[in-house]
């Protein structure tokens, strides 16, 4: 029985750790982008398979079980991909995703449907804008020359960025009081962000409720096609009744 997990999430190596626990033959695929993941545990595979043909094969190949798609909320390409070639192969395929963010009182959020309705939005909510929303699609604020930007991502990201920045590299877990003295000490006026979910990057929104600063959340992509499930263990249980072998 092999399950293939792709991955790139907290969610994707947790779920890995649970099975090579199991003592089940778990392969996580990472998309190869970041310089030093933070690798799972089990057989690792690094880069693309080829879109979803090269998918559908690989799969063949390496006679996969059962595949889940516990990628980043904001990976849409992949996640479609896991669709056709799930479908062509008549592999099983689950959707782990863990719940977005929620509002709560005291915050002061804008949503916004892309990066560049979020780009749309910035002009008159702040000067100096505190960008988490990853080293990707930063084009989107490359025209905003009034405004400043702390750009902060896991590696360098690559022109077009906006003109006036700093770039923090950096990665989560964060921590509220951290992320407020970073806020802080930045002259933070406004916090772009992703809906990304999960609680290693949620600091930077208790700092922002704190000092009462808006934030612009940009929106989940869609994802259909598939059976989701929001928790490692809804997996699990998922995977036992799927393969009718790995215990739950
Ligand atoms: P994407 O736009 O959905 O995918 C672009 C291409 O990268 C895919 O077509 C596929 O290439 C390859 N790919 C993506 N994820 C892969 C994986 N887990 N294993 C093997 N190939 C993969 O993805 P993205 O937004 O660039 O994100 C890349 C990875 O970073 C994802 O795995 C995701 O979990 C992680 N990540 C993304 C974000 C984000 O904000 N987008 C944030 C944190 C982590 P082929 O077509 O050649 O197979």
């Amino acid at each position: 029985m092999t399950v293939l997990v792709l991955g790139g999430t907290g969610e994707a190596r947790e779920l890995a750790k649970e099975l090579v626990a199991r003592g089940e033959h778990v392969i996580s695929s990472l998309a190869g982008r970041v310089a030093r993941p933070k690798l799972p545990e089990g057989e690792v595979r690094v880069g693309g398979f080829g879109g979803p043909e090269g998918l559908a094969r690989w799969l063949t190949k390496n006679d996969v079980t059962a595949m889940v798609d516990a990628t980043h909320p904001f990976a849409e390409r992949i996640g479609a991909n896991a669709v056709v070639a799930a479908r062509e192969t008549k592999t099983p395929l689950l959707r782990l995703a863990r719940p977005g963010w929620t509002e709560q009182p005291g915050d002061s959020w804008r949503w916004a449907d892309d990066l560049d309705h979020a780009a749309r939005l910035l002009p008159g909510l702040g000067e100096r804008v505190f960008l988490t929303s990853g080293r990707q699609g930063l084009a989107a604020f490359a025209g905003l020359d009034d405004l400043w930007f702390l750009i902060r991502c896991v590696d360098p990201p690559e022109a077009p960025i906006p003109r006036r920045h700093e770039i923090l590299l950096d990665r989560g877990p964060y921590e509220p009081a951290k992320e407020r003295g970073l806020m802080e000490r930045h002259h933070i006026q406004v916090l772009v962000t992703k809906d990304s979910g999960g609680a290693m990057t949620a600091a930077k929104l208790t700092a922002a409720r704190e000092l009462g600063l808006p934030v612009i959340v940009v929106r989940r992509p869609p994802r259909s096609g598939t059976t989701s499930v929001s928790t490692v263990q809804e997996a699990l249980s998922w995977l036992c009744v799927t393969t009718k072998g790995i215990p739950a």
